[in-house]
């Protein structure tokens, strides 16, 4: 029996045992489908039905081509992954039907190995066929990788090139990337200054200052930092600038990123401000100081007997002239807290002699209300280190606060006492109280409970915010506790040695 004798018998075997064959198959699909979640629905039995009649064309002229063409068009398809095991699985059925169907050992034998042989020659097509297809997919997987990672690109360069502020890399000692917005800042075009030594580009004293941390930063060392410098440009003249720098890398290498913002005009505006306020503080506290001067001079009867009214209306001017005074105090105080060169004088306070000076100049105000001004300190409160100053205008405004808002006949005590390493000075009211939701918002900017234009007490809202930026630069801290109706009791802890380093 020759080998077209062989194939021809067996494609009529499996003609006739068509759809045996296909069953078991099925029975073979539910159960491997079954655990891979794929239900073997009509449209699979028909594709297997085409492929088994394919097959069985396939065996008669020993052409698996077209086998091959059909299981590609499970290409893409969940179960082409399936195919190898398929066949496999279809040739064990075959197999056995052969053994159960073929009688003559000769022929069953040939038979067998003839299956052996085309479904090997199948499997080879698959798995080659798995290879093409696996570079394909790879080869598309990278196109729309590339693809991402241009539009990164593209996103990214679009963000540092177009941006406002000036990025740059640097890696020892040398900017290893600067934008354009860097280039135009220090008056350079961007192939100059790629590659540069930025220790060039700063004034020595900016340098000397920022040397270490930013070396520190270009290995690896430490994390963010935000730092200003001033920056010699091409043409010499300076820039000031403000400075963040990030730890990154760089062609896999330790280096620091850094944003520069060209502060230059915000630094111009606030050596304006500060000039301003002090020309204001200037041109509005000399009149003030002769006109108070005058006020206090005729209250003390140096030019002449005054009668009651006369020593009234003076009172009231003088009492107008000082609160004049405070507020140009706070607004002074005030501009400068957010200026770089706001700094504390720190020496040692007698706080106990601070508060009882400060309480005595209160007293003719307190008794105009018919107020009763206590001050109950220990003989040995200690002294804390502070800016004395700064302690008296924190002082100053709480007990002002006071005696504002209590009500004539009402009581203002001021006690103190060492809790720890704080010294505690309480100042309480039988005033007309703060409501619990209002209380934590006091001590913010230009906050009055009552801001109404038809208020009954006078202020700008900015005396508590300025207590508590004095407390909090000292190192310590302001509370309040408070009855609406009953009173308030404002508590300032400073720590007795100054802020901790
Ligand atoms: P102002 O100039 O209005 O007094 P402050 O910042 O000193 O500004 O105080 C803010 C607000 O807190 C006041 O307007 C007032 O509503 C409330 N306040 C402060 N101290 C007291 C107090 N002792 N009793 C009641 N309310 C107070």
């Amino acid at each position: 029996m020759d080998v077209a004798e062989l194939r021809s018998g067996l494609a009529d075997l499996m003609a006739s045992s068509k759809n045996e064959l296909q069953a078991r198959f099925v029975k073979w699909l539910e159960r491997h489908m079954e655990s891979h979640e794929v239900v073997v629905d009509d449209a699979i039995g028909r594709t297997l039905e085409e492929i088994v009649s394919t097959l069985i064309d396939s065996t008669r002229d020993g052409r698996y081509e077209n086998i091959l063409l059909r299981l590609k068009d499970f290409v893409d398809k969940p179960g082409f992954e399936q195919a190898e095991a398929g066949l496999r699985a279809f040739r064990t059925i075959l197999v056995n039907e052969v053994n159960r169907s073929i009688e003559d050992v000769t022929t069953k034998r040939r038979t067998v190995q003839l299956i052996y042989k085309d479904f090997d020659l199948m499997l080879d097509g698959i798995s080659r066929l798995h290879e093409r297809m696996y570079a394909l997919r790879l080869e598309k997987r990278i196109e729309e990788r590339t693809a991402e990672l241009l539009e990164t690109r593209r996103l990214y360069e679009g963000l540092v090139e177009g941006s406002p502020i000036g990025v740059c890399i640097l890696q020892d000692d040398k900017i290893r990337f600067a934008n354009d917005e860097l280039a135009r800042m220090g008056g350079y075009v961007k192939e100059e200054i790629t590659g540069m030594d930025y220790r060039l580009l700063l004034t020595p004293e900016s340098l000397e200052n920022h040397r270490e941390s930013i070396e520190r930063r270009q290995v690896g060392l430490d994390g963010p930092l935000t730092w200003r410098a001033k920056v010699v440009r091409k043409d010499e003249s300076l820039l000031e600038i403000e400075v963040y720098s990030v730890p990154t890398t760089f062609g896999g290498r330790p280096a620091t990123q850094c944003m520069v913002r060209d502060i230059s005009r915000e630094m111009k505006i606030e050596q304006l401000r500060q000039s301003f306020f002090s020309n204001v503080s200037h041109e509005l506290r000399t009149p003030l100081t002769t006109v108070s001067g005058y006020v206090k001079f005729l209250l003390g009867g140096k030019m002449g007997e005054l009668d009651q009214s006369q020593v009234q209306a003076l009172e009231a001017a003088n009492d107008e002239a000082d609160k004049l005074d405070r507020l140009i105090d706070t607004i002074i105080e005030l501009s400068s807290f957010d200026s770089e060169s706001y700094r504390l004088r720190l020496g040692d306070v007698d706080i106990a002699r601070l508060i009882d000076e400060t309480a005595r100049s209160k007293e003719s105000q307190a008794k105009h209300k018919d107020l009763r001004l206590e001050v109950n300190l220990p003989e040995n409160l200690p002294h804390v280190v502070g800016d004395e100053r700064r302690l008296e205008l924190l002082m100053s405004n709480i007990i002002d606060n006071a005696v504002k808002f209590t009500p004539e006949g009402g009581t203002v005590k001021i006690t103190g006492c060492e809790e720890g390493s704080d010294v505690v000075i309480e100042v309480s009211d039988t005033g007309i109280g703060i409501p619990k939701e209002e209380q934590s918002r006091v001590f913010d900017r230009f906050y009055q409970v009552d801001s109404s234009p038809t208020r009954t007490y006078g202020g700008a809202g900015l005396g508590l915010s300025i207590c508590k930026e004095i407390a909090d630069l000292h190192g310590g801290r302001i509370e309040v506790e408070s009855d609406v109706g009953k009173g308030s009791t404002f508590r300032v802890c400073l720590p007795r040695e100054g802020k901790p380093e």
